[in-house]
């Protein structure tokens, strides 16, 4: 926490971090694409009138944070602390931790939530990767645990990994159930052609194979899937899972 206010806890320090992270090479006008802007100050906004065409833009139009009245201190404030908690931070939470109205805190932590969501659809898990079933939800229903519980949700935990066999990146995807059908329009969708993947022993992971990919399911031979290495990084309990 210190860091990040040392770094991006004044309003000024947050303009810098979004302008270069929206035009990393400069300004790029969001009409005709030319470079190089006249800028100006509006109130205590930075305003770029684009040198070619006087199209004027605002830092924030067709970002996240268009039209917002909030300080962007207080937005990144919030995306510090929801990609900091290891469970999801309830809006409740934020409301507290930001000083501002419940609803705006609503508002915000779906806002950021969508935002994830999307740039998470563009990316596609390449390499190794290893995949297994879980479940989430029904904590309290008393039902039966992992596969064939009611009540739960099933998804697909995936996890890419790089030569030296860390964690890259990880994919979580509701399915309607593990079905040779579900997996492979899964795979198509999520896992770039060529991977090697590592499953456990059930079957339907075999559709993999129709995205192009490798399959290595491994047999636990008497040990739980979890007590492998092969599941290090997509280890699941009944109810929670932990990477
Ligand atoms: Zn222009």
């Amino acid at each position: 926490m210190p860091d990040f206010l040392k770094h991006l806890g004044t309003e000024a320090q947050c303009e810098a971090a979004l302008e270069q992270a929206r035009w990393p090479q400069g300004f790029v006008c969001p009409c005709c694409r030319a470079t190089g802007a006249s800028v100006f100050i509006v109130g205590s906004h930075k305003m770029f009138q684009c040198r070619a065409c006087r199209h004027q833009t605002s830092l924030t139009a067709g970002t996240l944070f268009q039209s917002t009245k909030l300080p962007l201190t207080t937005w990144f404030l919030a995306i510090y602390l929801i990609s900091q908690e290891k469970t999801c931070l309830s809006a409740l939470a934020l409301k507290r931790y930001l000083g501002i109205r419940y609803p705006t805190a609503w508002f915000i932590q779906h806002k950021l939530m969508q935002a994830m969501s999307e740039r998470e659809t563009t990316y596609t898990l390449t390499g190794h990767v290893q995949v297994d079933d879980a479940y989430l939800g029904g904590e309290l229903s008393g039902g039966k645990a992992g596969r064939g519980s009611e009540n739960k949700v099933p998804f697909v935990a995936a996890v890419s990994l790089d030569d030296k066999g860390h964690p890259l990146r990880i994919k979580l995807t509701p399915v309607s159930g593990f079905t040779l059908k579900a997996i492979s329009s899964w795979a198509n969708a999520n896992l770039a052609p060529n991977c090697s993947v590592s499953s456990d022993g059930l079957a339907c992971f075999t559709a993999v194979t129709e995205a192009g990919c490798q399959h290595h399911p491994i047999v636990a031979g008497g040990r739980k899937p979890k007590e492998l290495p092969e599941f290090l990084w997509i280890n699941t309990n009944p109810n929670k899972f932990l990477f």
